[in-house]
C-alpha cells in the first residue's frame, strides 16, 4: 500500500514525541508499505514565530511572515528523518519547493495549484520514507507561501490525491471522530466511519479535528482519510464517501457552536422589500448570516431574527442601528448567550422522524428552542447557552444510548 501519514504539531512537540512518531512511521514502512509523511511544526513553534515577528514589526509583510513560518516545518521533517535513520530506516526530508508544490500567490492563505510527484516517486522507489514539510509551497515567482493555519492536513491530502495513495492517515491527539465532544458528553462514542459531508458539517460547527479544506479536497479526489491517535495504537475513524452504517444509523454526531450571537429586529413593517433592506446592510458589511427567522405579520408589523458570528455582533449592531430609520424597525435586541446545537447524519436523507426525536429529547429536558433550521444532512436548533450542556447530553442519549 501507499500511505500518507500526517502528524500534527503536538505529536512532534519534543524529542521523545518525535521518536514515538518515527516508531509509528517505521512500523508502517517495515510492514511493507510505501510511506510519505507530512509534518507540522513542533508544538507552538508557528505561534512563537509569529510572536517573534511582531516583536520586530507590528505589521510584518506577509511575504516575510511566510518566509519565517515555513522554517517551523523544516525543523520537524529534518529531525524526524534523523530519528528514522537512527532506527535504520532510510528517510529523506523535502521542503515544499523540492516537491514543486505550487500555490497561488496569496501569502498566508495560498491555495495549492499543482505538485510534481517525480521526486517523491524516485525517493520511494529507492526504498526511502519521504518526509514532506506541511503547510508550505512556492508561488509563481518561486517565493515561499503558506496555506493558512492548520494547513498541513491539506498538504497531506493533496499529496495523497496526486500520488493516488490508498490511505491518508491524520495522526492527532484524539482517537478519532466522536459522536459528540467527549469533554462535554462523557458517553460519546468513537465512530468507525463517517462521510466527507458529515465531517464537513461537524468541522464547520466547532468539532475541529480536520482542516476543512483537507476534507473538501479528499472528497473531490476520493481520498480515504483516517483520523487516529499518535498515542494509542488503535484504528481511528475512516472518512469516506459512503459509509456502511449509513442506512441504519440516522445520525453520526452532535455538534455545538457557541461562537454565535442573535440579533432580533422588532416591529418591522409588514411589506415587500423589508428583508432585503435588512440583509443588504449585513452583506455590505460582509457579515455572514446563518439561521434566519421571520415571524408572521401581526397587524402591520413583523419581526426578523438571525444569527451571526459572535465576533461580528458589535459591528452588526452598529451598522443596523445606523440604518434604523431607513430600514424602519422599532427596536433591536441582541444576545450572545445562545448556542447552536446540531445533529448531523447522511442517513437522515429521506428518513422522517429525526427532527421529532431531537425535539422530543429537548422537550423532555425542558429546553426551549428559539430557531430551527434543516438541511439534507443536518438539523440545527438555537437554544440558550445555559441549557446547552443539558441539551447536548439529552440529545446524545436519545440517538446513541436508547
Ligand atoms: N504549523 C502550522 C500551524 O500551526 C501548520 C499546521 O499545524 O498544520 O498552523
Ligand atoms: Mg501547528
Amino acid at each position: 500500500m501507499l500511505i500518507v501519514q500526517k502528524f500534527g504539531g503536538s505529536s512532534v512537540a519534543d524529542t521523545a514525541k518525535l521518536r514515538r512518531v518515527a516508531g509509528i512511521i517505521a512500523d508502517a514502512k517495515n510492514a511493507g508499505n510505501d510511506v510519505i509523511v507530512v509534518l507540522s511544526a513542533q508544538g507552538d513553534t508557528t505561534d512563537d514565530l509569529i510572536a517573534k515577528a511582531h516583536e520586530i514589526s507590528p505589521e510584518p509583510t506577509r511575504r516575510d511572515l511566510d518566509m519565517l513560518m515555513v522554517t517551523g516545518e523544516q525543523i520537524s521533517i529534518s529531525l524526524c528523518a534523523m530519528a528514522l535513520q537512527e532506527m535504520g530506516v532510510p528517510a529523506i526530508s523535502l521542503l515544499g519547493w523540492q516537491v514543486r508544490l505550487r500555490t497561488s500567490s496569496d501569502y498566508g492563505s495560498a491555495r495549492i495549484r499543482s505538485l510534481d510527484t517525480e521526486r517523491i516517486r524516485q525517493e520511494l522507489d529507492q526504498g526511502k520514507v519521504v518526509l514532506v514539510a506541511g503547510f508550505q509551497g512556492v508561488n509563481r515567482r518561486g517565493d515561499m507561501t503558506t496555506l493558512g493555519r492548520g494547513g498541513s492536513d491539506t498538504t497531506a491530502v493533496a499529496i495523497a490525491a496526486k500520488m493516488h495513495a490508498d490511505l491518508c492517515q491524520i495522526y492527532t491527539d484524539v482517537e478519532g471522530v466522536y459522536t459528540a465532544d467527549p469533554r462535554l458528553v462523557p458517553t460519546a462514542k468513537k465512530l468507525k466511519e463517517i462521510t466527507y459531508d458529515e465531517m464537513l458539517e461537524l468541522a464547520s460547527m466547532g468539532a475541529q479535528v480536520l482542516h476543512n479544506r483537507s476534507v473538501e479536497l479528499a472528497k473531490r479526489y476520493g481520498v480515504p482519510m483516517e483520523v487516529l491517535s499518535s498515542y494509542v495504537r488503535k484504528p481511528g475513524t475512516i472518512v469516506k464517501e459512503v459509509t456502511k452504517g449509513m442506512e441504519e444509523t440516522k445520525i453520526s454526531g452532535i455538534a455545538r457552536d457557541d461562537k454565535i450571537a442573535r440579533i432580533a429586529l422588532v416591529g418591522l413593517k409588514d411589506e415587500p422589500g423589508i428583508a432585503y433592506k435588512v440583509f443588504r446592510v449585513l452583506a455590505r458589511e460582509k457579515i455572514n448570516v446563518d439561521l434566519i427567522l421571520q415571524s408572521i405579520g401581526r397587524g402591520n408589523t413583523k419581526d426578523i431574527s438571525f444569527t451571526i458570528p459572535k465576533s461580528e455582533l458589535e459591528h452588526a449592531g452598529k451598522a443596523l442601528s445606523a440604518e434604523q430609520d431607513a430600514i424602519g424597525f422599532e427596536h433591536i435586541n441582541v444576545t450572545d448567550k445562545i448556542c447552536k446545537l446540531s445533529v448531523v447524519g447522511a442517513g437522515m436523507i429521506n428518513r422522517p422522524g429525526v427532527a421529532s426525536l431531537m425535539f422530543e429529547a429537548l422537550a423532555a429536558a425542558q429546553v426551549n428552542i428559539h430557531m430551527i433550521s434543516t438541511s439534507e444532512i443536518k438539523i440545527s436548533v438555537l437554544i440558550d447557552q445555559e441549557a446547552a450542556d443539558v441539551a447536548m447530553r439529552a440529545v446524545h442519549k436519545k440517538f446513541f444510548e436508547e
